[in-house]
């Protein structure tokens, strides 16, 4: 398989959509950095897959919600690989904290805001400059039908995923001109642990479709709009949702 030297890092890549994404775009041919925030061997279980293919992997720990430990990270990483960088972020890592907006306690409205949508600004404002100079950058953002329809329950989540839609088509046009596209994939109900503990079978009967999702699925489009094909592409949510809007 052909090596790129540009870089893919896949946020919250040891599990789930993430995981799913890091093992597509190695199959691409990408050199993957797995971020994770505490599951460590689910991360190592995702870059033995990759390794098993064929492909490079590794695993970069570090809350998505802290600069400082991105900084370090981020500095830390630079300096094992002074003539790489970093092409491609794929903004996945995100946490579900439900409950009615009426009995929402402060600490779940700022974890979940604190790891979508800072999360985004901080990882993405640290790889910018490096895919500007090097005129060249793919970002994807794993938004939410929540974001696109809000659900009751889910106020805080809610407003990050809609948030992240609106981060994305402001930065679309900030950076296109040099050559990165910056879109978002907003999924619907899909297979994981953060799904985990829904009744599929009640819930699936509200999508056309029958099912639920497979992060592969998801996987599939985030590869299409990491592509060159999809170089035109920029400021889009592409839903994947099995016709549940
Ligand atoms: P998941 O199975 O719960 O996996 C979440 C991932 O995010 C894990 O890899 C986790 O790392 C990582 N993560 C969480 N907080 C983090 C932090 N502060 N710093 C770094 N990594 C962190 O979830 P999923 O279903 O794959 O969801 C992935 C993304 O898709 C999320 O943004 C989610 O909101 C979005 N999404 C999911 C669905 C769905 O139906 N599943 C639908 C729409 C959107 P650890 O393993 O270390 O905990």
């Amino acid at each position: 398989m052909e090596q790129k030297a540009k870089y893919a890092l896949v946020t919250g890549g040891s599990r789930g959509i993430g995981r799913a994404v890091a093992v597509r775009l190695a199959q691409d041919g990408y050199p993957v950095i797995i971020n994770y925030a505490s599951h460590e061997a689910a991360a190592l279980q995702t870059a033995e897959t990759i390794r098993n293919a064929g492909g490079t992997a590794e695993l970069l720990r570090f809350d998505v919600s802290c600069p400082e430990q991105i900084e370090k990270a981020m500095a830390d990483w630079q300096s094992k690989h002074p003539d790489a960088y970093i092409a491609v972020l794929v903004n996945n890592a995100g946490i579900r904290r439900d409950n009615l907006m009426v009995f929402m306690p402060d600490a779940d409205w700022h974890k979940v805001l604190d790891t979508t949508l800072n999360g985004f600004f901080y990882i993405t404002r640290s790889l910018l400059k490096d895919m500007m100079t090097k005129r060249f950058g793919r970002i994807v953002n794993i938004s939410s039908l929540s974001g696109l329809k809000g659900m009751p329950g889910q106020v805080n989540y809610s407003a990050a995923k809609a948030a992240l839609i609106g981060a994305t088509k402001a930065l679309a046009q900030e950076v296109a001109p040099r050559k990165i596209t910056v879109n978002a994939v907003a999924p619907g109900f899909i297979k994981s642990d953060m799904t985990q503990d829904l009744d599929e079978s009640a819930l699936k009967k509200m999508v056309p479709a029958g099912r639920f999702g497979e992060a592969e699925e998801v996987a599939e489009l985030v590869a299409f709009l990491v592509s060159d094909k999809a170089a035109y592409i920029t400021g889009e949510t592409i839903s994947i949702n099995g016709g549940l809007y």
